[in-house]
């Protein structure tokens, strides 16, 4: 089933579109069985799951933590060598701490940051104005361990294709500005990271280098 979920989804992507599988809330047999399939990037949304997993899988496995973190996990979630990419930067005060720690644990991070587009209030994040006041104060200078890869965001929660498209659009533009005129100098800002299982293909279409799907390759969680 996995595997059969997985080929149906990445014979269809286009070369340049990296994925990541989210396999929160799914055992390690199933991230395995993926990994099996060929699949080498897992994405995960809590520090102590991914903690519990990553030594379960072959080395060469890729692990992206995509939910949200809190300060006080930073330093367990740094632990993991393989941890490639931190998706979910919502604050200023956690890329500190994500920067502090990284040096303490003398290693480096890739990280994105993540933009606040979409309607529901409960999802976190940069605004597109804040994250531009901070690429245009150069920021980004004063990390020593950290660099900043791109920018991660979620379209809002609804059925109208139309809304979703126009959340994704703002994100892709907003990532256009900063490379084309903020801060065109810096190196590597080179991700879009956008779409899920509903709406990658929207994603993809409005500019996503990067999506996260779950649900359409381990099948619905069960929380
Ligand atoms: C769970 C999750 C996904 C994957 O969602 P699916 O609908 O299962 O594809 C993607 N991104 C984030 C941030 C998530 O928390």
């Amino acid at each position: 089933m996995i595997s059969e979920n997985l080929q149906n989804i990445v014979s269809k992507l286009p070369d340049n579109i990296t994925l990541v599988a989210v396999s929160k809330f799914h055992p390690a047999e199933a991230v395995l069985e993926a990994y099996n399939a060929g699949q080498r990037i897992f994405g995960e949304s809590r520090v102590q799951e991914i903690t519990s997993k990553a030594p379960l899988l072959p080395e060469d496995t890729e692990w992206h933590f995509i939910g949200h973190l809190q300060t006080n996990k930073v330093a367990q979630l740094l632990r993991i060598g393989n941890l490639k990419l931190i998706h979910s930067i919502d604050s200023d005060r956690l890329l500190q701490v994500v920067d502090k720690e990284a040096v303490k644990a003398g290693r480096t991070v890739d990280v994105l940051l993540e933009i606040h587009v979409a309607d529901e209030e409960t999802k976190s994040g940069f605004s597109v104005a804040e994250i531009e006041q901070w690429m245009s104060d150069r920021k980004f200078e004063t990390l020593k361990a950290t660099h900043i890869r791109g920018v991660m965001g979620m379209a809002t929660n609804t059925d109208d294709i139309a809304h979703i498209r126009a959340d994704f659009h703002s994100i892709r533009e907003c990532y256009n500005r900063i490379i084309g005129e903020i801060a065109p100098d810096l190196r590597r800002f080179d991700i879009v990271s956008m779409g899920m299982s509903h709406d990658y293909p929207v994603a993809i279409e409005e500019g996503a280098t990067m999506i996260r799907v779950g649900t359409n390759i381990f099948g619905e969680r069960t929380y």
